[in-house]
């Protein structure tokens, strides 16, 4: 037992701590085989236009069904695949079945114009040699137009990246593919240094929406959000705000210029079919 949690004896001095290392080893061993198996699946949560209210498009949030577990969010799981390197052959499913999907939705809502879907980037497919060639040919297999398509990256991926790193986005991006800053914010952000990214959206991190939960927030907290808008908008970028769940925060951040909002205030990640009623009955007013 001991052995198969690694062997380490400071773990062994706490249950707690020896439990989990051993469902991290055995959720990490179990990962391949539950890629064949289709264990995982997508959620979508919709990105609301704040001019109008309009759901515009979504972004796919991966979960996996475990057999025993049940079903696991991405922080429980994403990390350990990105250690073993599967995160590439996961992160490409997720990428073809948010396409696949994305296309069917463009075809239900044609009048509603055009539905866009946002897939998440792990650092390790950013440094993988196949991402440009994989994401032209699932665009191309699901005749989904590049500029449907918003891939995410995190902040902390491209902290330092250099040029042979930007390499594979800026591609993308002169394909027409956006590109989003994801967790804006929770870093080192440098706002200098968006100049120097491929990237045309601004993800704005929970974490500043915290402070509008009530109304009216706090001054601060608006000056700040007022700040980053302002910017991002004079760079040509445009800014989706997360974690927004209530009205109040909805509000003063449509008051400040952010562009796009997602939340549970709209609603939660949920299956396609649920999106389907939301964008449907957002289209029949
Ligand atoms: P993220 O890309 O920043 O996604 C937003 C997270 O915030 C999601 O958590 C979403 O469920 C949650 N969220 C949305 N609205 C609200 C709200 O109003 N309040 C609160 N408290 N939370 C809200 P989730 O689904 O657990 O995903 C966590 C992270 O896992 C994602 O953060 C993303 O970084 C990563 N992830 C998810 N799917 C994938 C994937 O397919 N590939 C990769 N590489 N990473 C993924
Ligand atoms: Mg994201
Ligand atoms: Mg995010
Ligand atoms: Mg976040």
């Amino acid at each position: 037992r001991a052995k198969s949690a690694g062997g380490n004896r400071y773990e062994l001095a706490d249950p707690e701590a020896d439990a989990r290392a051993i469902t991290r080893h055995g959720l990490t061993t179990a990962l391949p085989a539950a890629l064949d198996r289709g264990e995982f699946f997508i959620e979508y949560q919709p990105l609301v236009y704040l001019g109008d209210g309009s759901v515009r498009g979504a972004e796919a949030l991966v979960r996996w069904l475990h057999p025993q577990h049940g079903v696991l969010g991405p922080d429980r799981f994403i990390p350990l695949a990105e250690h073993t390197g599967l995160i590439v052959p996961l992160g490409r499913w997720v990428l073809e079945e948010s396409v696949r999907q994305a296309r069917v939705w463009q075809d239900r809502y044609e009048e509603a114009g055009p539905f866009r879907i946002n897939v998440n980037l792990s650092p390790m497919q950013l440094t993988h040699p196949g991402l440009v060639a994989d994401t032209v040919d699932i665009l191309e297999r699901f005749g989904l137009e590049p500029d449907a398509l918003c891939l995410e990256v995190t902040e902390s991926a491209l902290i330092g990246a250099d040029d042979d790193l930007l390499k594979p986005l800026r591609r993308l991006s002169e394909m027409g593919v956006d590109i989003a800053l994801d967790d804006f914010g929770t870093g080192y952000s440098n706002l200098a240094n968006l100049r120097r990214l491929p990237v045309n959206v601004l993800k704005l991190d929970r974490s500043f929406t915290q402070g509008m939960q009530q109304y009216p927030a706090d001054p601060v907290d608006l000056k700040i959000v007022e700040g980053i808008v302002s910017l991002a908008h004079s760079l040509g970028l445009s800014v989706t705000v997360e974690g927004v769940e209530t009205g109040a925060q909805a509000e003063q951040l449509k008051h400040l210029g952010c562009d796009t909002a997602q939340g549970w205030y709209y609603a939660r990640p949920g299956p396609p079919d649920r999106l389907h009623e939301l964008a449907l009955a957002d289209a029949t007013g």
